[in-house]
């Protein structure tokens, strides 16, 4: 196999130009497109080749769990894409944020997060690590100060998304990186909202960032994957083993599909923002909506922070209807053309009701605090014409 293109160091390349090609290797056949290496294991030569593999004394491939080619190519990708030095691929992306949070701790240790989360974040970091003897704290992470005190001898790892699932609220990577370095401890960034090319958690000081590969990487909801991306160190310190003998592994199949995404993940973020910053500015004053919530509007509360940390305002745009449930059912009911999905970044325009199903098991008070109202919809905007999504929320606000 031989690693292309032959005579460029990636690094030197534009984010844009590191999604399509950083990471391709070739067969002998020299094919354009990555090759899928649909195998769970690899032959060997001798048996002597095959215990110094196992042995780590030879490079190559020895069970598709932990290793295959066509994963391999993904990580690479990814890796490149983030300037990280390493990757690794993962089932889902829930599996990758529980490996990250489950490769740092052990039972006695402590974990603190904020407390606005992606429903089944909240439930690895609330309900799941205490289990195993791992405690944990959330809190209101725009207000840094909590972090600082949040902090215990035994605390372990920080973990955030930003923008958050589905309120959008924006935190300071940067000075929380910095409150961890202190700490001596490592931070995770779920980078989901943002996309590695809206934001770079590793620039701005995290120590490892997770994605679901499912949501813009694939951007056309066929797949489900999951990547962690970080140093070497970590990667051999607290996730190498752990993927490797409990196998969360994704689908070689998946990972094609994903190598794929990626080649165009920069012109469908790029057309899917703009759709989304052109929809939240013409819907802002609509008289049906209480507020509309884009991190790059300056009415956002974390307006600044989100210029200075991220390079757009992403794909994603928050309304909060006049009233209360019924109002927000009638206008998810009158559209047309947006279909109402839970899942996000696709290149089809979805809306969700968070309260009823990505965050239906809090209490009413814990969504609350979590921001989340009856009335909120979270829009995930697609590569539709801008006057035709539009046309069809306004049509249905009428409605509402
Ligand atoms: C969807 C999502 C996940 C989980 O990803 P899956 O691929 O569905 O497992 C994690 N974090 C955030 C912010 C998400 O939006």
């Amino acid at each position: 196999m031989t690693i292309t293109p032959r005579r460029l160091d990636i690094r030197s390349l534009h984010p844009q130009s590191r999604a399509v090609h950083a990471g391709t290797e070739r067969s002998q056949f020299g094919e354009t497109s990555e090759a899928l290496f649909l195998t769970q294991g690899y032959v060997y030569p001798d048996a002597a080749t095959c215990a110094a593999r196992f042995e780590g004394n030879d490079p190559g491939y020895i069970y598709s769990r932990f290793s295959n080619p066509t994963v391999s190519m993904l990580e690479k990708r990814i890796a490149a894409l983030e300037g990280a030095e390493s990757a690794r691929a993962t089932a889902t992306g829930m599996a990758a944020v529980t490996t990250a949070l489950m490769g740092l701790v052990g039972a006695g240790d402590h974990v603190v997060s904020a407390s606005r989360l992606f429903g089944s974040c909240r439930y690895v970091v609330e309900e799941f690590l205490p289990r195993f003897g791992v405690a944990s704290t959330l809190v209101e992470g725009a207000d840094l100060d909590v972090w600082r005190r949040a902090l215990r001898p035994n605390t372990k790892a920080f973990f955030l998304e930003s923008p958050t699932n589905p309120t959008l609220d924006v935190y300071d990577i940067a000075a929380i990186a910095a409150i961890a370095r202190e700490a001596g401890i490592k931070f995770i960034v779920d980078n989901v909202f943002a996309t590695p090319l809206l934001q770079s958690p590793l620039q701005l000081g995290a120590d490892v960032v997770v994605y679901s590969a499912t949501k813009h990487i694939d951007g056309q909801g066929r797949c489900l994957g999951g990547l962690i991306v970080t140093s070497d160190k970590i990667i051999q310190d607290h996730y190498h083993t752990i993927l490797r003998q409990t196998g969360p592994a994704i689908s070689p199949f998946n990972a094609w599909v994903m190598l794929k995404g990626l080649e165009t993940l920069s012109v469908r973020v790029e057309r899917q923002t703009a759709n989304a910053t052109e929809l939240a500015d013409r819907l802002a004053s609509h008289d049906k909506l209480k507020r509309i919530l884009y991190p790059y509007r300056a009415d956002h509360p974390q307006y600044e922070l989100a210029r200075r940390q991220m390079r757009a305002g992403g794909t994603l745009v928050g309304l909060e209807l006049k009233g209360g449930r019924a109002d927000a059912f009638r206008f998810l009911d009158a559209l047309n053309l947006i279909a109402i999905s839970n899942n996000l970044g696709d290149a089809k325009s979805l809306i969700t009701h968070p309260s009823t199903t990505t965050h239906q098991r809090f209490s009413p008070q814990a969504r609350q605090e979590m921001g989340i109202s009856e009335a909120y919809v979270r829009l995930s905007v697609g590569l539709e014409h801008v006057d035709d999504l539009f046309a069809d929320i306004d049509g249905a606000l009428g409605a509402a």
